[in-house]
This record gives structure tokens, sequence and C-alpha cells, in this order.
């Protein structure tokens, strides 16, 4: 008997996570540098004001007993308004300016939830949706698991190149797709893969080119901004999110996991007023509410402050843990020809250039004298959707996030190392 006859099509298609695959190397050698998990530094993890919050949650028999029983599917009301009042805050609205946006306030079981229920509420097979190339792997994978296509648009130093996407608007206009676009993606800040955030003077433009192209539905635009807060320099313009004034285009997805602990994997997401039954009814299915400790304990930890005290904190961390990769690159790759990199404006990752001859792939030759050089990053490959292709094989994703900084160091000077031993073949 075949063992995967049993399993739904859907099992059948889906197949293993490459990066899976890659993180089992990681672990299987304790003395291989992985610069590929996206891992937030574990040294840094919030484990008193985490302990802090707990006894405060569980140190008054009220709270203790709601934080124990089950929630709503939309979220705690407490960290549900409160997340509305912090949103003015950051987004340089007056006081109460947001309250209409109390009801499309949902809390999930991190933003991966919320990317998947977006494309649960919106995709069929054959829908189109549009992403950033490079962009954030794992939303591509469950895209593709809904049978739909999934089309690169160019990026430059200031994210999304707007051009492009209208470039691409126009060619699937021209070829009778365009019914098919849903979605828009955006990793606005800090980018998995690429650490850069989109433009300020993009934001604005990206939603008026969305509605402008919306004729017989609307195109959503999803932006994900998993990476807010996390910025070196302190100052993030406004979400793009805050440029939709009727609140009818943008889904803003954002998560708690890297500016304070994934572990938590909690979330959340402003939705337009047309998504938030239909979420909220494909959520009721999931899980009916997401870890209502996870929520009460993130509450506290908000109301109390040392959510920002952690965050201020982080930023330094990341800051010169970037810095220090980035030094070590310059010292070890600065002088190699066809090499470069991205200076991220914040978040965990830098995204390495190589020759366009050298396919940085799983199969590739850089890959295997990494690992032999004992360090290991995420091949670019896996960042680009297949359309419009040709895929570029000449990239790779670098997090800063677990290692130390002796380890960056290290870690720098290896894939250096393998470089140089793949030039001499
Ligand atoms: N979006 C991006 C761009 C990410 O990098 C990640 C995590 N790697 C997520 C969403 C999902 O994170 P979580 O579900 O922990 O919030």
């Amino acid at each position: 008997m075949n063992p995967s006859s049993s399993l739904s099509r859907l099992a059948r298609d889906r197949g293993g996570s490459p990066i899976s695959d890659l993180m089992k190397r990681a672990l299987d050698n304790p003395r291989l540098i992985s610069l590929a998990a996206g891992f937030v530094d574990p040294a840094s993890l919030p484990i008193d004001p985490t302990r802090r919050a707990v006894d405060a949650v569980l140190g008054d028999p009220a709270s203790g007993r709601k934080a124990l029983q089950y929630g709503t599917t939309i979220g705690d009301p407490s960290l549900r308004s409160r997340l509305v009042r912090r949103l003015e805050l950051e987004e340089n609205a007056l006081p109460g300016q947001f309250e209409g946006v109390l009801p499309r306030m949902v809390v999930t079981n991190g933003s991966q939830q919320l990317l998947y229920l977006v494309a649960e509420a919106l995709l069929d097979p054959g829908d189109i949706v549009l992403v950033e190339s490079p962009t954030y792997f794992v939303f591509m994978g469950l895209i593709e698991a809904r049978g739909a296509r999934v089309i690169g648009v160019e990026t430059d130093q200031g994210g999304l190149n707007l051009e492009a996407l209208e470039a691409t608007l126009e060619r699937l206009e021209a070829e009778g797709d365009l019914p098919r676009v849903k979605l828009i993606y955006t990793v606005s800040e800090h980018s998995n893969p690429t650490g850069i955030s989109l433009a300020e003077d993009r934001r604005a433009p990206l939603v008026e080119l969305a509605n402008r192209w919306s004729k017989d539905h609307q195109i959503f635009v999803l932006e994900d901004a998993a990476y807010r807060g996390l910025s070196f320099s302190g100052r993030e313009p406004s979400s793009v999110w805050r440029h939709d004034e009727e609140g009818r285009c943008v889904i803003l997805a954002r998560t708690f996991s890297k500016s304070f602990s994934p572990g938590l994997k909690t979330g959340f997401g402003v939705l337009p007023e047309a998504l938030v039954d239909p979420v909220l009814s494909l959520k009721g299915d999931h899980d009916f509410g997401s870890n209502n400790f996870a929520q009460a304990v993130l509450d506290r930890a908000l109301a109390d402050g040392s959510y920002d005290a952690q965050v201020a904190w982080l930023r330094e961390v990341y800051r010169t843990k970037c810095d220090v990769l980035l030094g070590a690159l310059e010292e070890h790759l600065g002088d190699v020809e066809g090499v470069s990199w991205t200076v991220p404006t914040g978040g965990l990752y830098i995204w390495l250039t190589v020759p366009e001859w050298l396919d940085t792939g799983k199969d590739g030759p850089l890959f295997s004298r990494a690992l032999e050089h004992e360090v290991l990053y995420v091949p670019g490959v896996y960042a680009f959707a297949d359309e419009p292709g040709p895929v570029p094989t000449n990239h790779a994703r670098l997090c800063f996030g677990v290692p130390d900084e002796d380890q960056l160091r290290e870690g720098a000077r290896r894939l250096a190392g393998a470089l140089a031993s793949c030039g001499e073949h």
C-alpha cells in the first residue's frame, strides 16, 4: 500500500520546507555557524519582563482565571484596545482617531496565521499575488498551496519598485489576467530577506496604485510589518496602512515575535471592513481564539512599560550585531569582485550578492563549500517567485539573530573562505 495514498491532495502536493532541511543540518553539527535560521537573539529574550507579567496576571485571581479561560476569536478586548491606542501613537494620529479601527483589529497566532487567513479568505486556484523580488519565502509557499500564482516584482534600494509594479499590472491586463490579481504583498519594514524598508515616499502611492487598479474587485495590499520597531535609527515612517484613509485596501500584519518573544506566538492584524467577517469565520475554524494566556501576558508587558524597554534595548542589540557582521563582511569580502550586500535599516537580515556565475543553491558549489567550512546560509533562490523568471541564483540570506558577535565574525571569515575556494575551481 502506498503510505501517502490516504493523504489529501494538499498534503501530497505540499512537500517539505527547504529551510527545515537546512535547520536539521545545523543541528547535526554543533561547530557549524548558522547564518541561516531567522531566529531572534537568544541572549536577549525577555525572561524577567515575562516572569513579572506572568506573576501579575496570575497574582490576581480574576485576571488569572480570565487568562486561563477560553477567549474570543477576535482576541482579548483589553489587548485589542491597547493595540489601537499604540497604533495612534506610532502612526502620529490624534488620541481617539483610530477608534473605528477597533472592530477591525484581530489578534492572531503570530503574523503567520494572519498571512494564512488572508490567503485562505482571498485566493482561489489561478488567482494572482504580486510579491517583492525577493520576498519572504514562507508566504510564497502558502500562496502556492492554494493553487494561486505568485509573480515577482522588481525591488531596489527603496524596496518595491512602483514603476515595475505598474508595468506588471499593465502586462497582466493586456493578457486578460487582471481580474485574477487579488493581492500585493510587501514586507514593508527591514524586510526578510533584504533588511531594506519600503521608501517613505512610495507608501501613499502604493495605496493609490492598488486602488486605481481595483476595477471590478478590490486589489488588497498586504503589509507584513513583522520587523516594525526594530529600526536601527529608532525612526520608522508611517505604515503603508496609515495611508489607506478609507480603510478598504490595506491589510496590516504585525507580530510580537521579533520585538518581544516568538515563543508567545502572538500577532495582530488590522483588516479592511470587507475582510473582517470572512477572516474571523475562518479563524474560528482554526482555533476559535488565539492563546488567551499569551495575550494577557503581552497586555501586561505593554501596560507596565517593559515591552517598550525591551524593544529599545533590542534595537541596540541588533544594531551592534548587524554592524559586526557588516564589518566582518567588509574585512573578508570587501575587495572581492562581484560581491556586495545590503545595509539594513533594521531587523535581522543582510542580503548577499555573489558573482552571477556562482550558484548559491543547495546543490551548487558555494553551499557545499560553505558546509565544509562549517557555515550555513539560506540560498537566495527560495525568496524569488518562478514568474516572471529567470530566478537569480547568486544571492544568499544572512541572519545575524542567533550567532554571538565572535560567531558572526568567524561566520563571515568562513563564508569568505568558502567563496575563495569556489574561485579556485
Ligand atoms: N512575516 C515575516 C516577514 C517573517 O519573517 C516572519 C517570521 N519569520 C513572519 C511573518 C511570521 O512570524 P510570526 O508568525 O512568528 O509572527
